[in-house]
């Protein structure tokens, strides 16, 4: 793989409406495709691609996302104008944050590496991909 200035610049991302912003200048430890229900609801989308990060490599700018307990000791953000889903804590992944691939203005620089929770995986969501699987939360390093 080679690398260009252009894709070694740090990537950014934000909201539909753009009040909310971020900056991410690290790269991220881990990039999944979520297939768990929560995230399925949470976003009204089939899967959610996710890159998780330490949370002081994320740089928000712009209004404060609003944040939602979406089960006990999760909490998810989104865009309080346009309700666009940003990010995802867990008491379960202290001092990270996933952020929404989708939210990326290039969202095609972060591919998955993984997916995740596959045993809650919708049957007619068919990815021809050699990723692999994990039924359910990936074993943590
Ligand atoms: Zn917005
Ligand atoms: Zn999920």
């Amino acid at each position: 793989m080679t690398t260009s200035p252009c894709n070694s610049a740090a990537l950014e991302g934000g909201c539909q409406c753009r009040a909310v912003r971020f900056r991410l200048p690290a790269p991220p430890l881990l990039t999944v495709l979520c297939h768990c229900r929560s995230c399925r609801r949470a976003h009204s989308a089939p899967a959610v691609a996710w890159a998780l990060y330490a949370q002081g490599d994320v740089e928000f700018s712009g209004e404060a996302p609003q944040v939602y307990e979406s089960s006990p000791g999760a909490r998810r953000s989104f865009c309080p104008r346009c309700g666009s889903r940003i990010g995802f804590e867990a008491d379960y992944i202290p001092g990270l944050i996933d952020i929404a691939i989708g939210s990326l203005d290039e969202p095609a620089r972060l591919p998955p590496q993984m997916h995740i929770w596959d045993e809650e995986r919708l049957p007619w969501l068919q990815l021809a991909d050699e990723l692999p699987r994990h039924a359910a939360f990936p074993p943590m390093a």
